[in-house]
């Protein structure tokens, strides 16, 4: 699965710096590399079906921009909402989610992220069929 997704950027090399906190290939693509930023700037794309494991942003927060392609984000407790081009997401500090693609579209999001990311266990498929059977 090679087709592009992002409207803004080529897709980056595979993520494997992540790939132990994702279920399915994943790639990333760095935007900001200056050590007087402290957040880190980059874009992700899933493949199809494609979703990191539940997660906290701790001590910091999460700004996601949609740049391609279908895909969810859910807080936990919380309906999935389906992302599309130029959606917006704010993660605030201690909220545990997951984001990723949908089962038949690839995607694409800029992740905008300060503070440490806890990385929890997957978002299994019995979760993941339930947010797509909706
Ligand atoms: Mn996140």
């Amino acid at each position: 699965m090679t087709e592009q997704t992002s409207k803004l950027y080529e897709r980056g090399p595979a993520n494997t710096a992540y790939a132990q906190y994702f279920t399915g290939n994943s790639y990333l693509r760095g935007l900001v590399a200056d050590p007087a930023v402290n957040v880190g700037v980059g874009e992700v794309t899933f493949e199809p079906g494609c979703r990191n494991n539940w997660h906290i942003h701790h001590d910091g927060y999460q700004i996601l921009i949609v740049t391609g392609g279908e895909g969810w984000y859910q807080e936990e407790g919380q309906p999935a909402r389906k992302l599309t081009l130029g959606d917006v997401v704010v993660t605030h500090d201690g909220v545990k989610h997951w984001h990723g693609a949908t089962k038949d579209s690839a995607f694409s999001h800029i992740a905008i992220t300060a503070g440490t990311p806890e990385w929890l266990e997957p978002v299994s498929d019995q979760q993941y069929a339930a947010v797509e059977a909706k």
